[in-house]
């Protein structure tokens, strides 16, 4: 990736993608959810406003584009946002999502530009999937993974949250899942940030990780760190893949953070940990500023990016 060219916050970090979240709504209702790191709202943007904003993401040099929420398919209008997103011609358009309506769209997805998915799912076990997220919908979101193989998605991720004394122990049937269906395991650390509606669960089930990266260092055929996406490490391991994000009191995942944020009401996001440093660009848009003044808004919130963890 070329980088000389792009553009850099005052910590030297270029930006390349951007997430948007499209709703704030949600067909699950994940005990941990963070929601993006976002405060809850209803607001939600027409297809032609997150076009416009991801208009301007792709003149001012970001690459990427990643939808979410809340659950970006429980809008009806899902399918005109990714097609309407993938005419600007970026390097990549993903999704996150639970997955539960994912084998509805999967195919019509890739049809209309999506390139790549990730799947959030903590668990193959009914009961501990009822207990996280208060739904039964497990064989759907399992489903929605094989369809977003098979359509061509690639790759599908999985992410799997990893939490201690609740799924902690399924890491390696989830690892043979993917494997199985053509996924890569993500593995993510719980996060504690402002909008976590249950912080004290999240103390209770927090599960350290190094042990296990230690583990999977040892048993890897190789080892890759992934720079410009917060210095990831993925472990190949037995003909699969394992990736591992560790957002919490980690100053590397804030040194090597290339990722704004879009909140469902049209602000500006530059850091998933915290929310005093919105930036307003639905009302610039709605109110007809010219796209050189769209293009200094989106700017500016890049000029004024600091990392959460304090190390770059
Ligand atoms: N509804 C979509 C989904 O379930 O993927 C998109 C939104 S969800 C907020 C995006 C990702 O954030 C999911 O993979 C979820 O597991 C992860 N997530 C939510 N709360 C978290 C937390 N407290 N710690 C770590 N990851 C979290």
């Amino acid at each position: 990736m070329e980088l000389e060219n792009k553009i850099k916050d005052p910590f030297k970090r270029p930006v390349i993608s951007l997430r948007i979240s499209i709703t704030g709504r949600c067909n699950v209702k994940c005990l941990y959810c963070h929601h993006d790191g976002i405060l809850p709202q209803d607001y939600e943007m027409t297809p032609d406003e997150i076009f416009q904003i991801a208009k301007i993401a792709r003149d001012i040099g970001i690459e990427k584009i990643r939808l979410s929420g809340g659950e970006p398919l429980i809008r009806p209008d899902i399918v005109e946002i990714v097609e309407k997103i993938s005419t600007l011609g970026f390097r990549d358009v993903s999704i996150t999502t639970n997955g539960t309506l994912l084998e509805r769209y999967a195919d019509e997805l890739v049809k209309v530009g999506l390139n790549r998915v990730n799947v959030s799912l903590d668990t193959l076990n009914p009961e501990t999937y009822q207990f996280i997220t208060s739904k039964d919908y497990l064989e759907h979101t399992k489903k929605g993974i094989q369809a977003a193989a098979k359509a061509g998605m690639n790759p599908v991720k999985v992410n799997m949250v990893v939490m201690k004394d609740l799924n902690h122990d399924e890491i390696w049937d989830m690892f043979q899942f993917c494997k199985k269906n053509g996924a890569v395991l993500q593995l993510i650390e719980l996060l504690k940030t402002e909008s976590c509606p249950d912080t004290e669960f999240i103390d209770q089930y927090h599960y350290e990780m190094d042990d296990l990266e230690e583990e999977l260092a040892e048993i890897s055929d190789k080892v890759k760190t992934r720079a410009f996406m917060q210095d990831r490490k993925k472990y190949f391991v037995d003909d699969g893949e394992i990736e591992i994000v560790k957002p919490m009191d980690n100053t590397e995942f804030c040194k090597n953070c290339t990722r704004l944020r879009i909140t469902p009401d049209g602000k500006i996001k530059p850091c998933l940990l915290r929310n005093d440093n919105l930036v307003d660009i639905i009302g610039a848009i709605r109110s007809g500023e010219t796209p050189e003044e769209l293009k200094r808004i989106f700017i500016d919130a890049i000029e004024n990016r600091e990392p959460f963890y304090d190390g770059c």
